[in-house]
């Protein structure tokens, strides 16, 4: 079940009673989604003294194409009972729902606003106070967009600046999971995702 979707790989949480290199090519995002990102990026520091010890960073996929964050906050908000909706941090966008609004490689923050834990994770022990970044989209069955893949590098970088936080505290659900969810899909570049920041 947590297999089909991280909605999905967040459904089987329930049960735990929850509440560089990559991007050395031309610029994979428009114009226009390079500004709003680069927003959401100077933004980051926002929380100010309200900002959490954050120690991990964990990237998730939602395992459906057609996602987008109004409605992962109402999933979520509904599954969990969880009045502060979405159990990520930031979402990247695809571009196959609400592309106008929601282009290929947009960041939308959903969590980092509130600065409280998800619940992301089956055994949050082993990536404890982590940040959840989640890629709309299925990457067990096809590869990660260059957008996303820069969208997310530089997400990161920022967020490894801002929260220091070392590459060694950056991971992807399944490995901090233990292999319980194969999210966020084995086509996922965790390799070359790694090495580039
Ligand atoms: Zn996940």
């Amino acid at each position: 079940m947590h297999r089909r979707t991280c909605l999905g790989c967040l459904a089987g949480l329930s049960s735990f009673g929850a509440a560089g290199r990559a991007r050395a090519a031309a610029p994979a995002v428009t114009p226009d989604v390079a500004t709003r990102n680069a927003a959401v990026l100077a933004g980051l520091a926002e929380p100010g003294p309200l900002l959490r010890r954050w120690q991990w960073i964990v990237v998730h996929h939602t395992a459906a194409e057609h996602a987008t964050l109004p409605g992962i906050d109402n999933y979520h908000r509904k599954h969990f009972g969880d009045p502060l909706g979405a159990e990520y941090h930031f979402v990247i966008n695809n571009g196959k729902k609400d592309r106008a609004n929601r282009p290929i490689g947009l960041v939308d923050i959903a969590r980092w606003r509130h600065q409280e834990p998800a619940w992301h994770l089956f055994k949050p022990h082993n990536a404890p106070d982590s940040i959840a970044i989640c890629l709309v989209g299925n990457f067990e069955t096809r590869g990660l967009p260059a957008e996303m893949l820069a969208s997310l590098t530089d997400l990161t970088r920022a967020l490894m600046k801002l929260c220091e936080i070392p590459r060694e505290r950056v991971s992807t659900h399944r490995v901090v999971d233990e292999k319980m969810t194969q999210c966020p899909g084995k086509l996922f570049p965790r390799d070359a995702f790694l090495q580039s920041l």
